[in-house]
C-alpha cells in the first residue's frame, strides 16, 4: 500500500484521474494481486470495456463490485473527493456543504453519497467496547422541552456508551433506543459492550437486568431519572454530540435520519487522536470497499 495524502495539495496530486483512484481501490481490494471473485484464479486480461476479465474463467470482475461504489455513476474522483472533505475537516461537512464544494448540481446526488459514506463508518463486525464503560441514556431532538421521560414523544431516545479509561473517555458508542425500558436497554448495550464487562450505570431499573446478562453492574450514581443526570463521561460525549449536530447539521435531523449522524460521530469521536487526516481517509476507504452495496430504497428515510 501506497499510504495516504498528507495534505490537500498531496491529496490532489494523488488522485487527479480516474485511473489513479481505480489503481488505489485495486490495492485496497487484492492487495497480493488479482483474485477472481468466481474461480480464485490469480491473473487477469484487461481491455477498454473489462479492466478486470478472470483469464481462467472469463468472469468480469468489477473493482467497484460488492462495494459501496457498485452501480454508482458518480466517477471515483467524485467520491474520493468527497471522502477527502468529510474527513479533512474537523466537524465533517453538511450535503449542502459539500454540494457546493463538489460543484455538483444536484442535492440529491451529494445526499445519497454522503449516505453511502456514512453506512461505510460502520466498521462491519467492530469490536465491541471494553469495560469499564459508562452507560447512560440522552434525548435527541424534538421542537421543545416538553415532558422528560416516557412522555417525551418527539425525542429520540439514544443509549450512550463509553469506555471509562481513568476518567477519560475511551472509545463510544451510540445506539438509537425504543425506550428505556430493560427489554431495549440491555439489548442495545449487548451489541456495543463486550460480555463480562464492568458497566457504570445511574440507579435506573432498565439497567437492572445487567448482571443477569453476565455484566458486572456497579451504580455511581442513585439518581435515575431518564434522560438526566448524565454519568460524567457520558455527559462529555452529549453535550460534544449535541454541539455538533448543532453546529454541521442545524440541530435537527430528522429522527428518521438519526443513526446516520450518530454512526458519523462515532466514527469521529473513536478516531479523534489519529494522527492525521489522511490517515482517517485511508480508513474510510478502505471501510468503503469492505462495506456491500446500499440501495436508495434502502436508505433509510429516504431524504432530508
Ligand atoms: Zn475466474
Amino acid at each position: 500500500m501506497e499510504g495516504y495524502p498528507k495534505t490537500m495539495l498531496e491529496f490532489e496530486r494523488q488522485f487527479s484521474t480516474e485511473e489513479a483512484c481505480q489503481e488505489y481501490l485495486y490495492q485496497m481490494r487484492w492487495p497480493q494481486g488479482f483474485v477472481c471473485p468466481c474461480c480464485g484464479h490469480r491473473k487477469f486480461w484487461s481491455s477498454k470495456i473489462d479492466r478486470y476479465r478472470c483469464s481462467h474463467c472469463e468472469y468480469r470482475a468489477s473493482i467497484k463490485a460488492g462495494t459501496i461504489f457498485q452501480d454508482s455513476r458518480i466517477p471515483l474522483r467524485v467520491w474520493f473527493q468527497a471522502i477527502w472533505q468529510v474527513v479533512s475537516q474537523k466537524h465533517g461537512i453538511s450535503a449542502l456543504g459539500l454540494q457546493r464544494v463538489l460543484g455538483l448540481n444536484r442535492y440529491e446526488t451529494t445526499w445519497n453519497i454522503l449516505h453511502r459514506l456514512r453506512t461505510a463508518m460502520v466498521r462491519p463486525g467492530r469490536d465491541r467496547l471494553i469495560g469499564p464503560v459508562q452507560v447512560d441514556e440522552i434525548y435527541i431532538g424534538g421542537s421543545h422541552p416538553g415532558k422528560r421521560g416516557r412522555g417525551a414523544t418527539d425525542k429520540t431516545l439514544v443509549l450512550v456508551a463509553v469506555e471509562d479509561r481513568d476518567g477519560y473517555p475511551g472509545r463510544i458508542r451510540l445506539h438509537k433506543v425504543k425506550d428505556a425500558s430493560g427489554d431495549s436497554l440491555i439489548p442495545a448495550i449487548k451489541e456495543s459492550v463486550e460480555s463480562a464487562a464492568e458497566v457504570r450505570t445511574d440507579g435506573w431499573q432498565g439497567y437492572n437486568r445487567l448482571s443477569r446478562s453476565g455484566y458486572s453492574r456497579t451504580i455511581i450514581r442513585e439518581t435515575a431519572e431518564v434522560g438526566k443526570n448524565l454519568l460524567p463521561l457520558a455527559n462529555r460525549v452529549t453535550s460534544l454530540l449535541k454541539r455538533w449536530l448543532l453546529g454541521t447539521h442545524q440541530g435537527k435531523p430528522s429522527p428518521s435520519h438519526l443513526d446516520y449522524y450518530l454512526d458519523e460521530f462515532v466514527f469521529r469521536f473513536n478516531r479523534r487522536t489519529s494522527r492525521s487526516r489522511g490517515l482517517l481517509f485511508y480508513r474510510l476507504v478502505e471501510q468503503a470497499v469492505n462495506t456491500a452495496p446500499v440501495k436508495d430504497q434502502d436508505i433509510r428515510g429516504g431524504r432530508d
